[in-house]
């Protein structure tokens, strides 16, 4: 909170501590309250995202005034859907270093290879900066109580975040999601509820106990506000980099709040005239081999995907059989003239020790993943020596230690 209180004095003028105007579906334009509790397009079954007056935000800020606030994702709140700097609910989220990743940029032959190291988030990965906006913005509508189906880490986050918020939790993951992900969410009090079965199971029990007994679902997609925490990501990247974009980012892809997100970003940031080479990244999109359903989609060419079958990878939160955001996330990649790619099992196992041994990062399973796409992607001779390529990496490795190392 004392982050968030400096921030508040910083804003004491006239100023809106949001920006936030309303919600819309990107299919059908229909637009929603972002004052009442909204979920998805009642009429297409669509994600709903969130518009902000950036005419106005160009006017009052620069982009410079955001360096000098207190570190953190919440000091981009104009940018954020919370309307009051105390219905905050942070545990000191974001601003995760971009590391530049020198020997193994040499050892690969990329002279420019960072990596966002997101490991050092609250509860230990990048799902706290969406699980941080959704409770927040839940708590300032009314909300008490949230249910979540998780491959894992959204789980410990929304337990340890409705902990904060003194909201109650109720979470479905499957029976064999990583125990650390198990134990950290009954810690924080949450109710746990192992699921014989995939995330995608575990959804369709959410709806039916969110419809029967009032939860809150916060679904990937289904609720508006976590994609607008992982979109700050997008932010901190531009700033980093002197407000210019990287040439490609690499990123694991679920449920693909982080992608829509980061491209959400870049389109804000253009808008807001921050961006001082409007120049837009390749996104790559990475999936296992064993649960790939928006490369399957993407080298068809279609603009949905099919529902994985039999999803199977130790990077637990890439087992996504289909996304809420199929479409949006496959828009992003062709707008970005991106890709996306498969990586097995042992390849990410080997990428995560050469980024431990060489780099002295231990990466969760799916940011290690990354590290094999672009293994993945120099064979194809799909990138230049000279790019600006960012991986990412979504976790701790610590988190996983029972499935990835020992099995290895
Ligand atoms: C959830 C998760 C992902 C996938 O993120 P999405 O934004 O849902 O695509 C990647 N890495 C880790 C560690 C995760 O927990
Ligand atoms: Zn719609």
């Amino acid at each position: 909170m004392i982050q968030v209180t400096s921030v508040m004095n910083f804003s004491k003028s006239r100023m809106s501590f949001s920006y936030i105007t309303h919600l819309t579906c990107l299919d059908c334009g229909r637009e929603y309250s972002a004052r009442e509790i909204n979920t998805y397009c009642l009429d297409c079954q669509s994600p709903l995202m969130a518009v902000y007056d950036l005419d106005g935000l160009r006017k009052n800020l620069h982009r410079e005034q955001f360096a000098a606030r207190a570190r953190g994702m919440w000091r981009w709140h104009e940018l954020l859907p919370v309307q009051l700097a105390h219905h905050c609910i942070t545990l000191g989220e974001g601003d995760t270093p971009l590391l530049h990743l020198p020997r193994l940029g040499e050892k690969l032959g990329f002279n420019n290879l960072f990596v966002k190291e997101e490991s050092g988030n609250p509860t230990g990965s990048f799902k706290a900066r969406g699980i941080s906006a959704a409770i927040s913005k839940a708590s300032e509508l009314g909300i008490r109580k949230v249910i979540i189906p998780t491959a894992g880490n959204a789980g410990g986050a929304t337990a340890a975040y409705a902990a904060r918020a003194a909201m109650q939790a109720y979470i479905l993951m499957p029976k064999d999601t990583p125990i650390v992900n198990i134990e950290e969410s009954r810690m924080a009090g949450a109710e746990v509820i192992l699921v014989d079965g995939l995330i995608s199971e575990a959804a369709g029990m959410a709806g039916e106990k969110a419809r029967a007994e009032g939860w809150f679902d916060l679904s990937t997609f289904k609720e508006p506000y976590r994609v607008e925490g992982k979109k700050i990501m997008g932010y901190e990247l531009a700033e980093s980099l002197g407000w210019t974009l990287p040439d490609v980012i690499i990123y694991p892809t679920g449920g693909g709040t982080g992608l829509v997100g980061m491209w959400k970003a870049f389109a804000e940031m253009e808008a807001l005239g921050w961006l001082d080479n409007p120049k837009r990244p390749r996104m790559v999109s990475v999936q296992a081999e064993g649960c790939a359903p928006v490369v399957k989609a993407f080298e068809a060419g279609l603009s949905f995907c099919d529902f994985w079958t039999d999803a199977s990878t130790l990077a637990s939160g890439l087992r996504v059989p289909k996304s809420f955001a199929d479409h949006l996330i496959l828009n992003d990649i062709y707008e970005s003239q991106g890709v996306a790619v498969a990586v097995s099992d042992d390849s990410i196992l080997d990428a995560t020790r050469q980024l431990s041994q060489v780099e002295g990062i231990f990466a969760a399973p799916e940011g290690a993943a990354t590290l094999a796409a672009l293994i993945k992607l120099k064979e194809q001779n799909w990138l230049n020596v000279d790019e600006k390529i960012v991986l990412f990496n979504t976790g701790t490795g610590l988190k996983y230690v029972d499935v990835s190392t020992v099995k290895s």
